[in-house]
């Protein structure tokens, strides 16, 4: 029988991850739990950020230098809007990606759920996973910040995409994700999986959110599988993005060790730090967590497979 994995992702560093993942194990069963806090409606349409990056990426049309949108992009659509003066304009939606938020609208429009729609986008792309969002209810993630002395909740994209996360985020909340329900297929993958993986992903804002749908945690802690994650944080820094802030957010230095301990041994069994935190190695074996350090820069597919078998390899030890 095939190995079954599922694995809990964000954008670019779950997409990245998954195709190493799928090269080295491309004749696993995968299932992508997927993030859908950072959804949000714009000029009338449905966005998925995380849901598309996973489906592109591995589906090849992934603007490969961004990590995100569409390669050979253009936006001529984004600029006829700007010319009514319909933004914002913070947000770069191409013309060729239009069409997807377009498809997806009209879908759910006409009442398909969100991983109706997901998966029938997929026919397109083909991504050899089966992508599921974490939920078909809305789920939004909003960050408190000050602005000019003035205390605001604003959408997790403006604070990622407008502001660049240059204000400190004081809070992090998924709106909505306690009234949501995993989508379908979301829990019966949990309990059936051979080995759940943690992608580098942000553990806060992709991989918290995720995890704060009511059912999932508690499906990821009861699994009968191993549960092995790969730390985002190499050296004391994210290595793409802005991470460090919304973990400041809930009290979490930006270590590699404090990113395993925040997850806990209650949901972790295992943990892949990079060579450059070897020495962080002892500090998450105390809490309880198996911990080895391994070359973790995803700089191509072959380095981001070794990862993925890395990952799988730890799964087995500690599943033994
Ligand atoms: P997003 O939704 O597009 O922000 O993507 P994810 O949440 O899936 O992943 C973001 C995280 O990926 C960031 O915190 C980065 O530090 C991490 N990341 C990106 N590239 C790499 C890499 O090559 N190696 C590791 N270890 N982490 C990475
Ligand atoms: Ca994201």
């Amino acid at each position: 029988m095939r190995m079954r994995i599922v694995v809990l992702a964000g954008g670019i560093g779950g997409a990245r991850f998954l195709r190493g993942l799928r090269s080295a194990a491309p004749e696993a069963d995968v299932t992508v739990i997927g993030n859908t806090g950072d959804d949000i409606h714009l000029f009338g349409l449905k966005v998925c950020p995380d849901l598309d990056t996973v489906m592109y990426t591995l589906g090849g049309g992934i603007d490969e230098e961004q990590g995100w949108g569409r390669r050979d992009e253009s936006f001529r659509v984004k600029s006829e809007l700007a010319a009514y003066g319909v933004g914002p304009e913070w947000f770069g939606l191409g013309d060729r990606d239009f069409a997807t938020h377009i498809v997806r609208t009209q879908m759910l429009g006409a009442g398909y759920p969100l991983s109706a729609v997901t998966e029938a986008l997929c026919t397109r792309w083909n991504p050899g996973v089966r992508l599921l969002p974490m939920s078909d209810d809305r789920v939004e993630t909003h960050v408190a910040v000050t602005l000019d002395g003035e205390r605001r909740v604003i959408h997790f994209q403006e604070y990622w995409v407008r502001l660049r996360a240059s204000v400190d985020a004081e809070a992090v909340v998924p709106v909505g994700a306690e009234e949501a329900k995993p989508a379908p297929g979301v829990l019966q993958a949990l309990a059936e999986a051979d080995v759940i993986l943690l992608p580098p992903s942000n553990p806060v804002v992709s991989i918290g959110t995720i995890l704060a749908v009511p059912g999932i945690r508690e499906a990821v802690a009861s699994a009968a599988a191993p549960v092995v994650g790969l730390s985002p944080i190499v050296g004391g820094a994210p290595v793409r993005g802005m991470a460090d802030k919304v973990l400041a957010a809930v009290g979490v230095e930006s270590t590699a060790a404090a990113v395993a301990r925040h997850y806990g041994a209650g949901l972790l069994d295992g943990w892949l730090v990079d060579t450059a935190d070897a020495a962080s190695a002892p500090e998450v074996e105390e809490a309880g967590i198996r911990c080895l350090a391994v070359p973790l820069m995803m700089t191509d597919t072959g380095a981001t497979a070794a990862m993925a078998r890395a990952a799988l390899a730890l799964a087995e030890e500690v599943r033994a």
